[in-house]
């Protein structure tokens, strides 16, 4: 007796499944075997870093006390402390965790230097250069602990304005942070000069931290301090509104989408412009880029420490993830992937201009696209194995999303990274969203809730397949198989089958529809849904 074949995303088989299973392992053990691990920095290694802060000493001690603080000294005499910022205001970032920074203090409340220790960052993983990240702490030499400082925007008075690095603005604000407590809490614990101000704000701060901690010997906790996200979302207001209304805008879209899609010129109008303001707000000014990084960084959290200060350190990501997870479970991937993704924006513009200048379009013939779909997923198992072993590592191989070229590092990157985002965005001129369909991890890890999908809004006629393939022809994302139905996993929800579903000089069936009513000399005035 045979056995029918199950169907997997992409159209394979149960048979094609066990060669996948095959493929996946042995992607996940090289990608394992490849894996670089961040050298942790031993007591050595922070000991000369400290004698550089210090080049007059002769002797650096053990992290003791509270806050954990090494003393550094010459022939017997104290010349400061060295600390670490994740032992005393350890505010997580993007990556859930905090970042380390090894900072040094004279006697007399000078900061003598600051060198990350540590991270999982994924902006400073790959992409920041470490002499873009050695200018930025040096910024912090030579001033004095009671300085409070600001990254970028203008001189304020009481201020001391350090230059950010392009891209990484939030992660700055944390490490600046980090930085600012912690050499305030350890100024305060160990005497040493602040202004009479910095001294009752710290001494408000250390009671917050003595409340919260029995012993002396406890770490303080980031919950002591004031939560830096409220600083980013007061900073980041109006942007927050700007995003809120192009979200609304998009929920009445897609509440009267079978009103809209009736009017071909208008919902045209009105797709051009939102994927110009997806790419040129959300992607190109706001920097909110959703990416797989998010993704992985939400599980680690998840099955660890989950804190929603992790993800409310960035207002806009946070606010897009919350609207994509309900449109997720609404009406599935696509209307991420169709309207609010800059890089797919970016890719759709492109293609609609080579279609208006007639550029041929190149799609694959669909058995052949509906195996390639498959890589995708490869990937995205792949990345998340080697997330497991390491996050950072996972983040480096992340950039198969070119999404950090483009937006946050805007191309300022070496060739082969510009190259590879640029030549995937040329591509999309002959084969539209070439990297959505084939490459996209994210793409592939939104399929996952989609299947939980509560509207199926998007209409389908008995002829649509059999033998009508109009809108598969059409469809840019190539997501409505031969047979006629919408492959949900594939489909970017941009609607064209829908116009062409209303329209009855294109639809064949409406087409007949609408001959048989003229030849009786009525008048469309009615649609037939089915
Ligand atoms: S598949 Fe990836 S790049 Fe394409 S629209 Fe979706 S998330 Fe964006
Ligand atoms: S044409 Fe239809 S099936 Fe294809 S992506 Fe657009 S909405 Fe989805």
């Amino acid at each position: 007796m045979q056995r029918s074949a199950a169907i997997l995303p992409g159209g394979i088989t149960m048979s094609a499944r066990r060669a996948w299973h095959e493929v996946l392992r042995a992607l996940a053990v090289a990608a394992i075997a490849l894996m670089w691990t961040m050298p942790v920095a031993g007591q050595s290694a922070l000991d000369d870093r400290a004698r550089a802060m210090f080049p007059d000493a002769d002797h650096v001690g053990a992290f003791t006390g509270t806050p954990p603080t090494a003393e550094v000294g010459r022939e017997g005499q104290l010349l400061g402390y060295v600390l670490l910022t994740d032992q005393v205001a350890p505010i997580p970032a993007y990556s859930g965790k905090p970042i380390s920074v090894l900072v040094g203090i004279d006697t007399a409340g000078v900061i003598r230097g600051a060198e990350i220790i540590a991270h999982e960052e994924p902006i400073l993983v790959i992409g920041v250069t470490d002499d873009a990240l050695a200018r930025f702490t040096a910024q912090y030499t030579g001033r004095s602990v009671d300085d409070t400082f600001k990254i970028g925007g203008r001189e304020r008075p009481g201020t001391v304005r350090l230059d950010g690095i392009s891209g990484a603005t939030i992660t700055m604000m944390v490490l600046n942070a980090s930085i600012l407590r912690s050499v305030k809490a350890v100024a305060e614990a160990r005497g040493l000069p602040l202004a009479p101000g910095a001294e009752a704000q710290i001494s408000a701060a250390t009671e917050r931290m003595a409340a919260a901690q029995p012993t002396n010997t406890a770490q303080p906790d980031a919950a002591t301090f004031e939560p830096i996200w409220k600083e980013v979302w007061a900073e980041r207001t109006l942007r927050v509104w700007i995003l809120g209304a192009g979200l609304l805008l998009l929920t009445v879209i897609l509440f009267l989408q079978d009103w809209l899609t009736r009017y071909r010129r208008l919902i045209s109008t009105l797709r051009i412009a939102f994927l110009v303001y997806t790419l040129l707000f959300i992607g190109v000014y706001a920097l909110a880029q959703l990416s797989v990084v998010n993704v992985l960084t939400f599980v680690h959290s998840a099955v660890r420490d989950f804190r929603w200060e992790t993800f409310l350190i960035e207002p806009l990501i946070f606010v897009l993830w919350s609207f994509v997870a309900v449109s997720l479970l609404l009406w599935g991937r696509g209307v991420y992937c169709g309207w609010l993704c800059p890089y797919g924006a970016l890719q759709e513009l492109v293609n609609k201009a080579a279609q208006k200048l007639r550029v041929p379009q190149l799609n694959l013939p669909s058995l052949v696209h509906e195996r390639l779909v498959a890589i995708k997923y490869v990937i995205l198992v792949a990345l998340f194995g080697l997330s497991m072993q390491s996050l950072p590592d996972a983040v480096r191989y992340a950039e198969v999303e070119p999404f950090k070229t483009v937006f946050a590092l805007r191309l300022d990157r070496t060739w082969p990274f510009v190259a590879y985002a640029l030549g995937l965005v040329a591509i999309s001129a002959f084969n539209g969203k070439f990297f959505c369909k084939y490459l996209c991890p994210l793409g592939a890890a939104l399929t996952i809730p989609s299947h939980f999908r509560i509207f199926d809004w998007l209409r389908r006629r008995k002829e649509c397949g059999r033998p009508c393939q109009t809108c598969a022809t059409e469809c840019p994302s190539q997501a409505i198989r031969p047979t006629g139905e919408i492959d949900a996993n594939e489909c970017h929800y941009c609607l064209d089958c829908q116009v062409t579903f209303w329209d009855p000089y294109k639809c064949p069936p409406l087409v007949e529809h609408r001959k048989r009513a003229e030849k009786h000399g009525r008048t469309l005035d009615r649609l037939p849904l089915r």
